[in-house]
């Protein structure tokens, strides 16, 4: 089974770090943590991918489930879901699981090639802040048992564990603003962002 947790990560926090750690820990799997090198679907990173990697590889260290994953770094040209679920070997009855918050999950159909999703992953989807969305991409189904998840692919599984309210763009506002985020940070990512000085304004 390969799970996967993808994001910007720009910059990696406490938020992503827990949500992966409930994914592992429900899945019993380690969990690659997927940097979108050069995401598609959004405005550009703030941080260079150099130090979103860096920092990625930093929130990792001491996390035994999470696995640091380059993989869309290693690719020429827009980080795309399902480039990275071919790379992975992802099937229909071996579909990788990705997990997300439902703010990217709302997205899902507006990602490359989305249709193709279909029978090469399923979702764990978690809520943040009390978004409450249901909506699923076109053919997916909502499932009630988790192990499903990794059998058949086009499933959906909305976990109820409760998420930590932080934001990478509040965070980086934050710092930009001067407010201490030494609490919403891997020690770590925090060593990088005071080093590099990033995200000052
Ligand atoms: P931004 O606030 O700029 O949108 P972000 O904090 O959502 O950034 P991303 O790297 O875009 O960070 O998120 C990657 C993935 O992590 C997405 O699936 C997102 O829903 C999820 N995620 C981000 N923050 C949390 C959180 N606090 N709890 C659970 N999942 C989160």
């Amino acid at each position: 089974m390969t799970v996967v947790f993808g994001g910007t990560f720009d910059p990696v926090h406490l938020g992503h770090v827990h949500a992966a750690n409930v994914a592992g820990n429900i899945l019993n799997s380690s969990i690659l943590m997927v940097l979108s090198a050069a995401p598609a679907h959004r405005k550009a990173p703030v941080a260079s991918i150099e130090d979103r990697w860096q920092m990625l590889r930093a929130a990792c260290a001491n996390e035994h489930r999470l696995v640091p994953s380059d993989i869309e770094m290693c690719r020429e040209g827009p980080s795309y879901a399902v480039e990275t679920l071919i790379s992975l070997n992802a099937t229909q009855d071996r579909p990788v699981i990705w997990v997300l918050g439902d703010d990217a999950f709302d997205l899902v159909h507006t990602w490359y090639r989305s249709g193709e999703l279909l029978g090469r992953c399923s979702f764990l989807v978690f809520t943040r802040e009390g978004n409450k969305t249901r909506r699923l991409p076109s053919g997916f189904v909502e499932v009630d048992e988790l192990s499903v998840l990794k059998r058949v692919s086009g499933t959906v599984y909305f976990g109820e564990q409760a998420m930590e309210e932080i934001s990478a763009t509040s965070l980086r506002h934050d710092i930009a603003r001067g407010c201490s985020v030494q609490h919403l940070l891997p020690p770590g990512v925090m060593e990088h962002v005071n080093h590099r000085g990033l995200y000052l304004t």
